[in-house]
């Protein structure tokens, strides 16, 4: 990996932080973007190099692909396809593109997943304090040999071996990621905490009371969680909190629910989300920018927003960059 050249396409979440990590670890790094991207000052600050997209591609031997899922098919014929070189290879951080059919890379390169368990500002900054982010590896075709060996020194490169990484296959990865985040992470998180918000708020009780109860100290729980797990998170809650907790959160999550969670997983496996998302964003993005508008008018986001501006010890957001 140190005798090639990487080409990195993309400087957003994931972006950014592979590319600065991977010139940390001593590696040979060119950026790829658009020329009117906002990002290209960024990287160039960073003292990186450079190049539009296609000349970017084309000058890496390496060529990882952290546009948007939804991009990567028309940046994979525009710019990628044309300047691959046979034993040149493709790494990619999600298997959906490829999983799904959207990207069909040539037999004669090699193509490989080096998917972060974690958003990328985690991965930059757990990085530089000399940690990393665990992740998941895979190959979806080894045309020289030495694909496996280059996604481990891709994933070293990047700091996910100092955490550890799991191989896995491309539908795996892909599948098990989507479900993670529509049945728990950000779809059932959010939908949960919505419902708490609206229930006590329709109640007549103050949405500012609302809130902490139902968004904010979702954080410290998920801390204990994250450090201890479910039962480790329970040794620290009262034990009036953990009985509510066995008796009624089944009551929540029931029958019902977990039949809604099945019916995700296998629109996931069939590919329906998938072509559904993807006909959506290619109809123009609009839907997703309308539910986002809605989302962002909430009274449950307008009270966290006045309430937050009041927190004077929270941190700047970790955003992207
Ligand atoms: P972001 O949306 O954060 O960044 C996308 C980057 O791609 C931006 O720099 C953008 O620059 C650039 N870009 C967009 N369109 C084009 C184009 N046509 N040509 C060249 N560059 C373009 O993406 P993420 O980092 O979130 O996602 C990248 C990959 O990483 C995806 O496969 C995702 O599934 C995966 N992933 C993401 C994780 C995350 O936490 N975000 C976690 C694990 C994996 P600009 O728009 O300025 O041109
Ligand atoms: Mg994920």
């Amino acid at each position: 990996m140190r005798e090639k050249t990487i080409a990195v396409l993309g400087f957003g979440s994931q972006g950014h932080a592979h590319a600065l990590n991977l010139r940390d670890s001593g590696y040979e790094v060119l950026v790829g973007l658009r020329p009117d991207s906002s990002s290209v000052a960024y990287a160039e600050q960073e003292g990186l190099k450079v190049l539009p997209t296609a000349g970017a591609a084309a000058a890496g031997d390496v060529v990882v692909i952290l546009v948007p899922d939804e991009i990567q098919p028309r940046v994979w014929k525009e710019d990628v396809a044309p300047g691959l070189a046979a034993g040149d290879i493709a790494i990619f951080a999600s298997g959906f593109a490829v999983h799904y059919g959207f990207v069909e890379p040539p037999a004669d390169v090699d193509v490989a997943l080096v998917a972060p368990k974690g958003p990328g500002h985690l991965v930059r900054r757990q990085f530089e304090h000399g940690s990393g982010v665990p992740g998941l590896i895979a190959v979806h075709q080894d045309h020289t040999g030495n694909t496996r060996e280059l996604a481990l020194a891709y994933a070293a490169g990047i700091g996910c071996e100092r955490a550890g990484t799991i191989e896995t296959s491309f539908k795996d990865e892909t599948e098990t990621d989507l479900f993670g985040e529509q049945a728990v992470l950000c779809g059932g998180m959010s939908a949960l905490v919505e419902a708490g918000f609206e229930i006590l708020v329709e109640a007549g009780y103050d949405p500012r009371m609302a809130y902490y109860e139902c968004v904010h100290e979702l954080k410290l729980i998920v801390d204990l969680v994250h450090e201890k797990g479910l039962a480790g998170m329970r040794e620290s809650i009262s034990n009036t909190a953990e009985f509510g907790d066995y008796t009624r959160g089944p009551r929540v999550i029931d029958a019902a629910a977990r039949e809604h969670m099945r019916e995700s997983l296998r629109q996931i496996q069939a590919g329906e989300f998938a072509e559904e998302w993807m006909r959506s964003a290619s109809a123009g993005g609009e839907e997703l920018l309308a539910m986002r508008a809605q989302a962002e008018g909430t009274l449950l986001e307008r009270t966290g927003a006045d309430l937050r501006s009041q927190m004077a010890w929270l941190e700047p957001p970790s955003g992207a960059r």
